[in-house]
């Protein structure tokens, strides 16, 4: 019998959910975000047997855990099956060795070629499975700087039960990850440009949940990287590489290009789960929030400035909340700086949690002109194509002026998805797949609408 594990918000002031509930909620009603009661353990001597699963039984391991009595081991492994069928590897997230201490988490061989798509195939299964069971259709809102979107619309296209309705910025995200999205032609599916940024996206998604009657007379769920399941999922790779790498011994570091803080999150939940990882580093470009808070403990809002690598390109990093939150357990100091922050754009953290911080996380931020010399040169040296994200990873890393014996940095998109910056830089485009080339030539849909939570609300209620 499995052990009914509870979710609270990281502000307090919400009731505790099952998993089931927590995973259509989305957001708190008090603001917050979900995170269960407690971080279960993983033995040793069950991290050791990982070396001779699949990463659909490692999956199984990692995420069971986080599931209580409403979805059995057999439906669970049943959904985990058909989730990363759909991807192009048989290890679904193979790495790939630079030298003898740098590799390449290769996260990419999901349907639309980022990492969005290692939850968000498993999560519309998920939904899929409990919307079934109950008989009940559903209504998804959600806003993307580029990749989740494009992972969400390819994942419930054929879920009939569910409306998608996807926000992105318009002219701001790369054409190869529009046509992802646009390209799609389903009734139950609809693509929002809105002339603003990502951030702002994210804002107005925000006031329309913020709204708790429209929410729920609506059935309205969210799946931006907030919704817990994301992380969840995103914890069994860390889990994966460890298995396939000899570790014992060794100092680990994983370096992540970062922007709403969920894949570098699901890595400390990995070493909270008794994974052997030494230091997370959060890779940032040019928006740079996250190294400037470890540096000074301010953290400070300014101007999201456009990068090469646009899913990154965010100056509000929701899930630095779950951190703040599991570093302090005080609801009452995450309600203080989420409070400052709305009202000033900015908090201060006291030097206690700023410690606390960096015995887990280092940061370093990465300039375009670094960007674009690392493609180079890994290209030249390595013959290995980098996307401009990963490249934030892998440069970033490489700043760090402590010495880790193993460095793994999570390659987060394939080139291709950001062939206009990748084909400037090396003389080739044979990284350019066929299914991209085919992406192309493709007809699009979508709308066009102000930067207005009202005048999208207007259609998204029209619609649905
Ligand atoms: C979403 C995304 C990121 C950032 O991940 P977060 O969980 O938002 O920090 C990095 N690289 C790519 C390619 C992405 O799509």
């Amino acid at each position: 019998m499995k052990n009914n594990i509870k979710y609270s918000s990281t502000r307090g002031k919400s009731v505790e959910l099952l998993f089931k509930d927590v995973i259509f909620e989305g957001l708190a009603p008090d603001g917050g975000l979900y995170v269960p009661e407690t971080w279960p353990k993983l033995e040793k001597k069950t991290l050791s047997r990982f070396s001779g699963m699949s990463y659909q039984q490692i999956a199984f391991e990692v995420i069971s855990p986080y599931i209580d009595s409403s979805l059995s081991d057999d439906d669970l492994k049943n959904i985990i099956d058909k989730a990363y069928s759909s991807f192009d590897h048989p290890e679904i997230t193979p790495l790939n060795k630079i030298n003898d201490n740098k590799y390449l988490l290769e996260l990419f061989h999901g349907p639309t070629y980022a990492f969005k798509d290692v939850a968000m195939q498993f999560i519309s299964q998920l939904m899929g499975f409990y919307l079934k069971q109950e008989d009940r259709s559903l209504n998804i809102l959600g806003a993307t700087s580029g990749d989740t979107g494009a992972a969400a619309i390819e994942s419930f296209k054929n879920i009939k039960s569910v409306k998608i309705f996807i926000l992105h910025p318009y002219n701001k995200i790369s054409e190869v990850q529009r046509k992802f999205m646009t390209t799609i032609k389903s009734d139950n599916v609809f693509n929002i440009a809105v002339k603003g940024s990502f951030d702002d996206c994210q804002n107005i998604i925000k006031q329309i949940f913020s709204d708790q009657s429209y929410k729920k007379n609506n059935n309205l769920t969210a799946i931006n990287s907030i919704n817990w399941a994301r992380i969840m999922c995103q914890i069994v790779y860390y889990f994966y590489t460890i298995s396939r790498l000899k570790t014992t011994g060794k100092r680990v570091l994983f370096s992540v290009p970062t922007g709403n803080f969920g894949d570098i999150l699901a890595g400390y939940i990995a070493l909270k789960m008794g994974l052997d990882i030494d230091m997370l580093n959060i890779a940032t470009n040019e928006n740079d929030i996250l190294t400037r808070t470890l540096t000074s403990g301010e953290h400070e809002l300014r101007k999201v400035k456009e990068t090469t690598s646009p899913s990154i390109d965010i100056q509000i990093s929701s899930n630095f909340e779950r951190l703040l939150f599991d570093i302090s357990k005080d609801t009452e100091y995450v309600n203080k700086l989420m409070s400052e922050l709305k009202k000033t754009g900015t908090y201060t953290l006291s030097n206690d949690i700023i410690d606390q911080i960096k015995n887990h996380f280092c940061s370093y931020s990465v300039s375009e002109d670094e960007v674009n010399r690392t493609i180079s040169e890994i290209y030249e040296n390595h013959n290995i194509i980098l996307d401009p994200h990963t490249a934030v990873g892998f440069a970033s890393a490489g700043k760090c002026p402590e010495n880790y014996d193993l460095s793994i940095t999570l390659s987060t998109a394939h080139p291709a998805k950001f062939k206009d910056t990748v084909e400037k830089l090396i003389s080739n485009d044979s990284f350019v797949t066929e299914k991209v080339k085919k992406l192309m030539q493709s007809d699009e849909q979508m709308i066009i609408l102000e930067n207005n939570a009202t005048v999208v609300q207007d259609f998204i209620s029209n619609n649905m």
